[in-house]
């Protein structure tokens, strides 16, 4: 099968990681006689230097034309400053818009070779396997009115939390959709006892449980879901949420796994038509920012943009047993030893990515 993959390096260590996932790819389009054609484009900082934005209109509609979109990470000092036009994390926001990515999905696994990364206690840890769903383009970040004023003698600002049904659904359809490939268990994470529009979610949440009988759903108000992130973890199978909840509850999840370097993203939109098929668009990066302070000394951890390209070929290529090879070989490396310097290892970015490829 051939698809056309947009790469979105950034900056700091965004290219050094982005590098290696390619090179998986490529063992990957090799051994199984696939073409990646993949094309290279500017977005972040590096963009604002050379054209003054941080995104251009036509990198958005070439991310647009593609089958999906790999990206490292934006940012850095030398875009910091809080006057300035643009900023590297626009580019970023206009780009989840533009593609219409609604469903931020990250997977927080914990390997046993890595337990005591973790800040949590080893026994807490056997068996966490979980899968965040977080609403991307709707509630509290986007709803108008938006605005500060000064109301009667005292300065007022005010966000919206709104969210429509459609919104709701077609982001807990597809909590469901991947349940039955897990464990078959979805927790919808709400605040139902204080928000109306929690109160909406429910009712959607619930409507959509009773389609889906052979899955097992739950509620959870959002602040237990927080306490029962950290205090049993492995209980939890897929999670679904609405964007500021997912926000915080999806960092939260991410400590378990003990490194930042290690967890993958994906951000998946409607499904359509792409190269020929039904494919979902999607924007897959790893949880971690440009990290200025290795960035340059090839030391970053490239696994979780590696297993970013595992979650490419799955959710929009839908080639499973390609992205089951690359998360065994990945958990096989680090089975073995493999270790960059932010597992307390001694391995290169590149030594890494060797180890992986060697398993593949
Ligand atoms: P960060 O994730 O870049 O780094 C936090 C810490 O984790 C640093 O010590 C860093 O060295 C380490 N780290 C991160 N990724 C690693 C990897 N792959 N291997 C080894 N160590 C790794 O977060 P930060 O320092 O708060 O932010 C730095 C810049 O990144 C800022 O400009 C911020 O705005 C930007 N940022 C971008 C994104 C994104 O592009 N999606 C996300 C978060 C932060």
């Amino acid at each position: 099968m051939e698809f056309n993959i947009t790469l979105l390096p950034g900056d700091g260590i965004g290219p050094e990681v982005v590098n290696e996932a390619v090179r998986v790819l490529d063992v990957i389009s090799g051994k199984y006689k696939h073409s990646f054609n993949f094309q290279e484009r500017l977005m972040g900082g590096c963009s604002i230097d050379k054209s003054g934005k941080s995104i251009t209109d036509e990198t958005l509609a070439d991310c647009k034309a593609s089958d999906a979109v790999l990206f490292g990470a934006v940012g850095g000092p030398k875009w910091d400053d809080p006057n300035a036009k643009d900023r590297p994390e626009r580019g970023l926001l206009a780009l989840r818009k533009g593609l219409g990515v609604f469903a931020n999905l990250r997977p927080v696994k914990v390997h046993p070779a890595l337990v005591d990364r973790s800040p949590l206690k080893p026994d807490r840890l056997t068996g966490v396997d979980i899968l965040v769903l977080r609403e991307l383009t709707g509630g509290l970040y986007f709803g108008q009115p938006k605005l500060r004023e000064v109301k009667d003698g005292h300065e007022r600002a005010v966000d919206t939390l709104e969210y429509y049904d459609y919104e709701i659904r077609r982001i807990v359809s597809l909590a469901f959709e991947l349940a039955k490939g897990r464990r078959k268990k979805v927790t919808s994470v709400d605040k139902a006892n204080v928000l109306e529009s929690s109160r909406l979610w429910r009712q959607v949440a619930t409507q959509i449980g009773k389609e889906h009988p052979d899955v097992e759903l739950n509620h959870v108000l959002v602040d237990t879901a927080s306490m029962k992130l950290v205090a049993a973890p492995a209980s939890m199978d897929v999670v679904v949420t609405e964007n500021m909840f997912g926000d915080i509850l999806t960092d939260e999840a991410s400590v378990l796994a003990g490194s930042m370097g290690l967890l993958p993203s994906a951000s998946l939109g409607e499904s359509g038509l792409r190269s020929g098929g039904e494919a979902r668009m999607g924007l897959y990066e790893p949880i971690h920012g440009s990290a200025p302070d290795i960035a340059g000394s090839g030391i970053a951890n490239p696994v979780g943009t590696i297993l970013s390209a595992a979650l490419m070929l799955r959710y929009s290529f839908e080639l499973e047993s390609e992205a089951c090879v690359i998360e065994t070989a990945v958990e096989q490396a680090i089975a073995e030893g493999a270790r960059t310097t932010d597992l307390g290892g001694k391995l290169t970015t590149r030594q890494m990515t060797d180890e992986i490829i060697q398993r593949l």
